[in-house]
């Protein structure tokens, strides 16, 4: 079959092995002995069969990270040249390993190949070359301190940087190997200790990323892969008594779950959580760009980015030639297969959320939404969704209040003169777009919107150097960057008198 003939060899074998979780240098069943099928989105049939974790495997990963973590074990031991080193060739066996990979995200999550070879391999990769910088660049500083209750003393006082310790990572399936690069580049850079939780969509990058650990020459323990349902291992490892930290990407809702897990020890968290971006395009905007940025603000992985541009604002006297142009974008993207090269959108990953969208776009019906492109399912087989953009919503709409996490953008007109109104009216705050020729205008705007990440006259832009993550409830913390070292570290003081 032809598609069948785009299916890369290695990943091929790859998925038709007898999958099991990484524990140390061990790979092993679940302790219970269960598993569960993950399936191909864009034909709804078994793809693989997983091990499903539970709270005894979790313990014996958090157990072999524990004893990974010991001061004296060969990570804590290693020079941090060295670690350097070892996470930059992490980054370079993603490279050597693209093809594979970038099939297993397709097969698995149900992108685009294309896409998945030249934005979430690559990106992946550069993380880990990023951040390997940082092992011998970060560190505490010396300070001039004077105690007023001890005139004349003199001190030497400075501050260390040390890893948090053992942490746990729960990463969803929109992005499944780039949300693994992102949670353990900087883990990694600062000298913790791992146990990735993957969504139980798309478990099997992650598989395939914890032999490139070991083949990178990461200990084994730093980096355990406990595949599993979300209830039965991410929440027991949250709760953990002896995790030093969890660090969480996913749905707002499970994130409060995760910080009431969390609470029992009082371990740090980190979380990014969802959004619902607001994308304005004022009168002077180039259109050339706009129209197609403003489409792919929405429409890029198929929604399913927690960045992405869904609700669309656009200054009334140009309302109309953008909202065409937008619902002729949409209506030119050809849905199929991920693995497909003529396909530039592929199925959503599942069954809940195909269930999920169609959901809000029955709603968006009910609630009187005008339907300018889309509106519907795609076809009878697989998870796949129309383009779809709404015009004549307002705030109170579900489809305008809540995250859809589907290829569904709002579209509303607003008044010249500044910000639209409703811009900053939602509880999200994670990302947003601004399109002006106008310079003042446009970091006017920037700093108007409360949000994490600000494009201007660009979207879905995202660098290893580019901090990330959430105002409000779009979650706690920045990832990349070397903001993201400080969700990694503790800062001891050190007092010396002299
Ligand atoms: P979505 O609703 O988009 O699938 P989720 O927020 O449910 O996203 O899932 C993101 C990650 O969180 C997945 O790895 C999932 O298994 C995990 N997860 C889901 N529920 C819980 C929970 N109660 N505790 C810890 N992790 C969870």
């Amino acid at each position: 079959m032809a598609l069948d003939a785009q299916i890369d060899q290695h990943a091929r074998d790859f998925v038709a092995r007898h999958h099991q979780m990484l524990i140390g240098k061990d790979w092993v069943d679940a302790a219970s002995g269960q598993t569960f099928e993950t399936y191909d989105p864009a034909t709804g049939e078994v793809l693989a069969t997983v091990p499903r974790g539970s709270s005894e495997d979790i313990d014996r990963a958090v157990k072999t990270a524990r004893a990974a973590f010991d001061p004296s074990s060969p990570w804590r031991t290693m020079s941090p040249s060295e670690r350097g080193r070892v996470i930059h060739r992490l980054g370079d066996l993603i490279l050597e390993h693209g093809d594979e990979l970038a099939t297993l995200e397709t097969l698995d999550n149900g992108k685009p190949l294309a896409i998945a070879k030249a934005a979430d391999v690559p990106l992946a990769a550069d993380l880990f070359h990023y951040m390997s910088g940082w092992t011998t660049k970060s560190g505490g500083s010396t300070l001039q301190i004077s105690v007023p209750y001890m005139p004349g003393a003199e001190w030497h006082a400075y501050t260390l940087h040390e890893p948090v310790g053992v942490v746990g990572q729960i990463i969803p399936w929109n992005f499944p190997l780039l949300m693994a690069a992102w949670k353990l580049g900087p883990a990694l850079a600062t000298g913790c200790c791992v146990i990735l939780k993957p969504a139980e969509q798309t478990p099997l990058s992650a598989l395939r990323l914890g032999e490139l650990c070991l083949e990178a020459g990461i200990p084994p323990g730093v980096v355990n892969v406990v595949t599993g349902f979300g209830e039965e291992t991410g929440a027991p490892l949250a709760a953990h008594p002896d995790v030093d930290k969890v660090a969480f990407t996913g749905s707002t809702e499970v994130g409060r779950l995760i910080l009431n897990a969390a609470a029992g020890n009082l371990k740090k968290v980190s979380l990014e959580l969802g959004g619902k971006s607001p994308n304005v395009v004022y009168a002077d905007a180039d259109l050339e760009t706009a129209i197609p940025g403003a489409a792919n603000a929405i429409f890029f992985n198929h929604g399913q980015c927690c960045a992405a541009g869904s609700r669309l604002f656009v200054e009334e006297s140009i309302y109309d030639d953008v909202v065409a142009g937008v619902a002729d974008h949409a209506r030119g993207i050809t849905v199929g297969p991920g693995i497909d090269p003529n396909s530039q959108m592929g199925p959503l990953v599942s069954q809940e959320q195909l269930d999920r969208v169609c959901g809000f776009l029955s709603s968006g019906e009910t609630e009187g939404a005008e339907t300018v492109a889309g509106g519907k399912r795609h076809g009878d087989r697989g998870y796949f969704v129309e383009p779809t953009v709404l015009a004549g919503t307002n705030p109170q709409m579900k489809v305008e209040a809540e995250e859809i996490f589907g290829p569904v953008v709002t579209v509303r007109p607003f008044e010249k003169g500044g910000l639209p109104p409703d811009a900053n009216n939602t509880n999200y705050g994670l990302a947003a777009g601004v399109w002006t020729q106008d310079l003042s205008k446009a970091h006017r705007t920037a700093k108007a919107l409360r949000a994490g990440t600000v494009w201007v006259n660009c979207y879905n832009v995202f660098d290893a150097a580019l901090p990330f993550g959430g105002y409000k409830e779009s979650g706690w913390g920045r990832e990349m960057g070397a903001e993201a070292l400080k969700l990694y570290t503790e800062v001891k003081s050190v007092v010396t008198l002299l």
